[in-house]
């Protein structure tokens, strides 16, 4: 009776090891904590024949065969943020664009900012995406391709702030709000040191803190910012702007193939004029 017992008790955990098995296998890695929702709209290419065990094996020069991976952090608006469960924006429809000429399917994974270049190296996502800014650090870490934008790190204080310029802030001991990993992140820590710079995980969380007073400024990328003064009361972008960037996708370090392949596609969609279109749809 005894043995009897242990027996079905072996059986009961051989046959969960093997439900639980079957139900993992597709599941999305662990640190995808969003699961589904974060897959984004993805372009009209169609899925061709290569569904099914055909993921797992890797194409020429993408993560999966078919699939283009791209890394964001969707609250960026203009440029990726979401529409209901949706990530839509400029680089969100840029990224479409170029999928769609490498007959490719676009898939978007939403991440923390300073995650993308990590999540890119580590193969877990084709390129980035995401208003990021070509620096000379990350050139040492990550590929980037040509430019298909311009960026502008600006100040975000509320209206009435002692600080009426850029300049204001060498002089003084502001509380500084950034965006953590972004340029305006580096750039102010290194101007002004890290006792007076905050960062947060999203522009979202350090606009709050500007808005509850825990931080006299925000510095973070024009388009964005504006974006935010328009949907919070109070707020205004300082004239002098901080620093003039550009904007490009960033590839792992030697992937020659995907890099050209994505230069080739940028440069087509500038010369023919999709680049500025999907720019003006979101720019008025
Ligand atoms: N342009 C900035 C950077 O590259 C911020 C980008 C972002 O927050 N998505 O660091």
């Amino acid at each position: 009776m005894k043995n009897m017992k242990k027996l079905m008790a072996l059986l009961l955990a051989l046959v969960m090891i093997f439900a639980f098995a079957a139900c993992g296998s597709d599941e999305a890695p662990a640190d995808d904590n969003k699961g589904d929702e974060n897959k984004a709209p993805v372009s009209d290419v169609a899925d061709g024949d290569n569904n099914s065990a055909a993921d797992k094996e890797t194409a020429d020069f993408t993560v999966k065969e078919g699939k283009l991976i791209m890394a964001t952090n969707a609250y960026f608006q203009p440029y990726e943020y979401y529409e209901g469960d949706k990530i839509v924006g400029i680089d969100a429809e840029i990224a479409a664009a170029i999928a769609k000429k490498l007959g490719l399917e676009l898939e978007i994974q939403d991440m923390a900012f300073d995650s993308i270049i990590t999540a890119v190296n580590a193969g877990s996502a084709d390129f980035g995406l995401a208003g990021m800014t070509v620096t000379e650090d990350r050139l040492k870490e990550i590929d980037f391709s040509i430019s298909y934008a311009n960026g502008v790190q600006v100040v975000i204080v509320k209206e009435g702030s002692a600080i009426k310029s850029v300049d204001d802030l060498s002089a003084g001991k502001q509380k500084i709000g950034v965006q953590l990993g972004t340029t305006g992140d580096i750039y102010a820590t290194d101007d002004f040191g890290d006792d007076r710079v905050t960062s947060y995980t999203t522009g979202n969380e350090a606009i709050n803190a500007l808005l509850k007073g825990d931080i006299d400024c925000v510095i973070i990328d024009n388009e964005p910012a504006k974006a935010f003064v328009k949907n919070n009361k109070g707020l205004k972008i300082l004239d002098t702007s901080y620093a003039d960037e550009d904007y490009a996708a960033c590839i792992k370090k030697g992937n020659k193939e995907l890099l050209d392949a994505v230069n080739e596609a940028i440069d087509e969609l500038v010369a023919d004029g999709t680049i500025d279109a999907i720019v003006a749809k979101y720019i008025k």
